[in-house]
């Protein structure tokens, strides 16, 4: 057979004009990633906190791209600074060259950690962040010993996956770094969860301690913690668990690591860091999603000492480029201007209010947990505690039939995740509010019907 190139690129571009979207995702995209629904959708144009798909169905966007349209959609003031910054013809020069909108905005960032005499480091994700996270923690202090929390997620790479809690998203146990795993950051379904607040802080820093004791050499690097656990949730220790925590690390000058991808930039309402709730100034924190309100953009700030620590080059092509940093710039501006933490607070009180009310109607609904705009309700087959993935699948699809996009996490894949924009108005929590009321009494009753038949629940 001839060898024919143009024929068969040709042929191959007309067949996939006919093929659907989604087959064609199959195709080419890996397996392992996720699309929610069973009718999945394409985002096409969007404005405020309202998306549309390419079927022409608007939707009320709770999830926000993964918390990362920190401010909604088609937001002038964010559009026109990435727009100058085009116009400038000016795309990348590379960190080999200054970059003002990088200075600038490592300057607002370093002032706003609380970090004395802080600098930062640009990358484009928050799974780079956390990588450089690791690697100056671990020279810093010549160990390759790492504490995480269980039902902690911290990213895809290696070093990432390493000291990432959730065996679903666990794919390889190979780790460049060894990690102990301490108890505290999902109460709900912790041996100590049934404790007060005080309580559960000393249970909590009495593992620590043990695992420092039993499990390392006690020369450990770093302790990596999520505020708010994100993919695991949404949960929320009580406040002071980190200063417990911190209290027992500086003991043996153990770095403590803040991972603020999801809780930064005021989202969790009553602080702009969610480690701020806990009363203590981490010694690095790392960040992404929500500064870059779409744009890739993540990094950290950390103690200068900490962060002037490596003694070979290390750089990021793209980390902190022009047109990302001109957009964060603005993004950070707009947040603060317009002081959208208060927004999150007060939106992310009457959305919270409003979920109690329905847990109080609707058994499948075990538990509702968060703080600001980031709020967590964790699903149950009826008449115990048992995770109800089913019920949080069900949510997903009926909320979706009648136009509301929200997210979904949990180690049981049972956790409803509401994150919408912090631009977020009160109108728009209640048409939430009705949406979930409607999506969660068809689950519940669903949840039930199944529970009568199969009283064991599915696991
Ligand atoms: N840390 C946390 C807490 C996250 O939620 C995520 C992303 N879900 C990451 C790190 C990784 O960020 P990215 O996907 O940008 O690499």
């Amino acid at each position: 057979m001839v060898w024919t190139p143009a024929t068969d690129h040709t042929r191959g571009m007309a067949d996939t004009q006919q093929t659907p979207l989604i087959d064609r995702h199959r195709a080419v995209l890996p397996s392992w990633l996720a699309l929610y629904y069973a009718d999945p959708i394409e985002l096409v144009s969007a404005e405020g906190r309202h998306v549309t798909d390419a079927e022409g169905n608007t939707y009320l966007d709770f999830f926000a791209g993964i918390l990362t349209n920190a401010i909604g959609y088609d937001v002038a003031e964010i559009s026109d600074a990435i727009r100058r910054q085009l116009d400038s013809g000016v795309l990348h020069t590379s960190t080999l060259y200054l970059i003002r909108g990088q200075v600038e905005l490592a300057e607002k960032i370093a002032k706003l950690s609380g970090i004395r005499d802080a600098k930062v480091f640009f990358t484009n994700s928050g799974t780079e962040a956390n990588e450089t996270a690791l690697m100056l923690s671990t020279q810093f202090r010549r160990s390759n010993q790492v504490l995480a929390l269980r039902n902690s997620y911290h990213g895809r790479a290696f070093g990432t996956v390493g000291i990432t809690g959730n065996r679903g998203w666990s794919a390889s146990s190979l780790s460049p770094v060894k990690v102990s795993y301490v108890h505290g950051g999902y109460r709900y379904r912790s041996p100590f969860g049934h404790l007060s607040d005080a309580d559960y802080i000393q249970a909590c820093a009495d593992d620590l301690r043990e695992v420092l004791n039993t499990t390392t050499s006690g020369d450990v690097a770093c302790m990596v913690a999520e505020p708010i656990q994100g993919v695991g949730g949404f949960c929320v220790p009580p406040d002071g668990l980190y200063k417990a925590f911190k209290e027992i690390l500086d003991e043996s000058g153990i770095l403590l690591v803040s991972d603020e991808v999801q809780t930064g930039w005021g989202r969790t309402g009553e602080h702009f860091w969610g480690m701020d709730a806990h009363g203590v100034t981490p010694d690095m924190m790392t960040f992404a999603k929500g500064l870059g309100n779409g744009l890739a953009i993540g990094g950290l700030v950390a103690r200068p000492d900490v962060m002037d620590c490596l003694t070979a080059n290390s750089i990021s092509t793209f980390g902190g480029n022009p047109i990302a940093t001109a957009g964060a710039n603005a993004v950070l501006d707009y947040i603060l201007d317009n002081d959208l933490q208060a927004n999150a607070e007060k939106q992310g009180i009457r959305l919270s209010e409003g979920l109690h009310d329905l847990a109080h109607r609707h058994p499948v609904i075990g538990d509702v947990r968060g703080k600001g705009l980031m709020i967590g309700v964790e699903l149950v087959e009826p008449g115990g505690k048992d995770p109800s993935p089913r019920a949080a699948l069900r949510v997903l699809e009926e909320t979706k039939a009648r136009g509301l996009l929200v997210g979904k996490g949990g180690l049981y894949n049972n956790v409803i995740r509401l994150a919408p924009p912090m631009t977020l108005t009160e109108t728009e929590v209640d048409e939430a509010l009705d949406v979930l009321g409607e999506a969660i009494a068809v689950a519940d009753r669903a949840a039930d019907a199944v529970f009568e038949q199969h009283p064991g629940g599915e696991g």
